[in-house]
């Protein structure tokens, strides 16, 4: 009797660990998560790449870019055809010259090659007047409570604005882990339209070693896991019904050329940043505007948030539109 007893509290632990971390509400279960390169069209006959391709509890799934808009969205492999429909008598082979000619292809060579640089690689401010800025919030693993205020402010401005804030919030998977009730807290904000989230992906593990040199640091120390570390936060993003975009930013802001040559072999593109707030770089037009919003630089979003008070700052949505004059 006794040990049955033990038995019953055991799995109310268990269960109640598991909705403690919100685990047990993911959306679905993905399976064999994996990077590929397809080009397919949907239903209405729209032109797509599938990046990455995975098993759900209903079928096969691919995840696609748009190559002219850079968005994202899922497909059943039930609603993607491989093939145009124009009879050619070539078999509606694709050209590879106007897929390398889409402004996604062309994005993803140009934000892969040198010079390449140990900080700050890829895109960090669209120069060709663009009328506002970017603003990334960074969630790297952290034991401190997330910035409320930093969120609630810039989901105030909707209301004003009388559309969603545009942010984009760069995720590592540890942080979401640890911090499901924030996490959900986003997402309602996100559900009632007050933000417009892009989520950049930070990484699984967002390792870092307080005793190693930082260009050897980040990443680049745990270089041998990167595709892992990018396609399982991927996943863990789907698994709770979010939309994965084709950014990426680099812990601590560092890189190298292999990690660069891999990133854009996984199809993304790197978000850098050249208004660090806590490193007290102000924002230009275009600027992209790098915040943690972890509770761990509570300087930079102060700043954020008195410049914010003194000046309307125009929140951009990282889209196709300026993207393509960034370089
Ligand atoms: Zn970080």
């Amino acid at each position: 009797m006794k040990i049955i007893k033990y038995f019953i509290a055991g799995f109310v632990i268990f269960f109640a660990g598991l909705f403690s971390n919100g685990y047990a509400f993911s959306q679905s279960t993905i399976t064999n998560y994996q990077a590929t390169f397809i080009p397919v069209y949907d239903k209405s006959n729209n032109f797509n790449i599938a990046i990455r391709m995975y098993d759900t509890n209903s079928g096969l799934y691919f995840l696609c870019v748009d190559p002219n808009t850079l968005q994202t969205k899922t497909l059943p492999a039930s609603q993607v055809r491989f093939r145009g429909t124009n009879q050619d008598m070539k078999g509606n082979y694709f050209y590879f010259q106007k897929l390398a000619a889409t402004p996604y292809m062309r994005l993803l060579n140009n934000f892969s090659r040198s010079p390449y640089q140990a900080e700050n690689y890829g895109v960090t401010r669209a120069k060709n007047h663009p009328g506002g800025v970017f603003v990334t919030i960074d969630m790297c693993p952290s034991t401190q409570p997330f910035e409320k205020k930093l969120f609630s402010t810039l989901a105030s401005l909707a209301d004003k604005a009388r559309q969603p804030i545009p942010i984009a919030i760069s995720m590592s998977a540890t942080w979401l882990l640890a911090h499901q009730q924030e996490f959900q807290w986003l997402l309602k904000e996100q559900a009632e339209k007050r933000l417009a989230i892009t989520w950049i992906n930070h990484s699984f593990s967002h390792p870092y070693y307080l005793d190693v040199p930082i260009k050897d640091n980040f990443l680049v120390f745990n270089a041998k896991y990167f595709e892992q570390e990018v396609l399982m936060t991927e996943k863990l993003l789907l698994e709770q019904g979010q939309k994965p975009s084709i950014y990426f930013r680099f812990p601590g802001l560092i890189s190298n050329e292999d990690l660069i040559k891999r990133l854009k072999d996984l199809g993304l593109i790197a978000i850098g940043a050249d208004a660090w707030f806590a490193k007290n770089q102000m924002p230009q037009d275009g600027s992209f505007i790098l915040i943690h919003g972890n509770g761990n630089e509570p300087k930079g979003v102060d700043k954020f948030l008195s410049i914010l008070k003194r000046d309307a700052l125009h929140f951009l949505t990282l889209d196709i539109g300026v993207l393509s004059t960034v370089r």
